[in-house]
């Protein structure tokens, strides 16, 4: 059966930016385009793949070609346009729907990252520092005080991560972009995030994985964090979301590939 898709109500709602960063398209702002390396044919030359957000197109010189924010997630992913506008709705209505509950989120950081956001980069966060990594709530997830303070990580008595062991969260690149919260129950492992971060991008601990090596997948932060204390101390990583998608373990697969390594 096939539905009506409105590909220019998707235009309206979501920007071509908000497309690049989805599909994690790393690219740099030269004036008022975004410039960088090809994702659809995965060239080398970072000058070759164009953004324009204001007009909401893209051009590549080396496929020749070019469109708008349908078109390149149909060809990033290698599906047809149509099925791209079903996915890429998908992605706003459940961005709209499943965004964390919580109330007490920081303000600031959202408005922050409106400003800075667009180049398929999430802004620099600034460490918490009053993060207590001797807290007896992080010694019952099985979590030493060398190790919380390894990853920066502790209880947060005040802020957004108020009542949860707030764990940080990295870029590729080893850029604070977010902060994990990780319930002080242990059977709880729905994890916590300030309001409007989408973690569902994000290969956790992936800085801190060597080129050709061997990387393992575990199941979430904290398993990392019991992993280091008993001396898996880089080369894995986890989701941050509870159920992975095909484009999730995608992005996986692109990244291991990026740094030649494997499963
Ligand atoms: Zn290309």
């Amino acid at each position: 059966m096939s539905s009506f898709i409105d590909f220019d109500e998707i235009k309206q709602r979501v920007s071509i930016n908000q497309v690049v960063q989805w599909l994690d398209i790393r690219l740099e702002e030269v004036g008022d385009q975004l410039r960088g390396c090809c994702p659809i044919h995965k060239g080398t030359n970072n000058r070759d793949f164009v953004v324009t957000p204001d007009k909401g197109l893209f051009y590549c010189f080396k496929c020749k070609e070019g469109g708008d924010l349908i078109k390149l997630y149909a060809n990033v992913k290698f599906i047809d346009q149509k099925s791209a506008a079903a996915e890429i709705l998908k992605r706003i209505d459940i961005g709209k729907t499943a965004r964390p509950k919580g109330r007490e989120q920081a303000s600031n950081s959202a408005k922050s990252s409106d400003s800075k956001r667009g180049n398929g980069k999430l802004p620099p966060l600034k460490p918490l520092d009053y993060l207590l990594s001797e807290h007896n709530n992080v010694q019952a997830l099985g979590i030493s005080q060398d190790t919380a303070e390894t990853f920066g990580a502790g209880f947060a008595t005040k802020g957004v991560m108020r009542g949860y062991i707030a764990i940080p969260v990295h870029d590729r690149e080893g850029t604070l972009v977010a902060y994990a919260g990780r319930s002080p129950n242990p059977s709880n492992s729905t994890l916590k995030f300030a309001k409007g971060f989408d973690p569902s991008p994000i290969i956790f601990n992936a800085h801190r994985c060597e080129p050709e090596s061997v990387v393992q997948l575990a199941h979430d932060p904290l398993e990392i964090l019991q992993a280091y204390q008993n001396g898996v101390e880089s080369n894995i990583v986890a989701f941050l979301t509870e159920d992975i998608s095909p484009w999730q373990l995608g992005q996986l697969a692109v990244f291991l590939d990026d740094l030649k390594c494997r499963l």
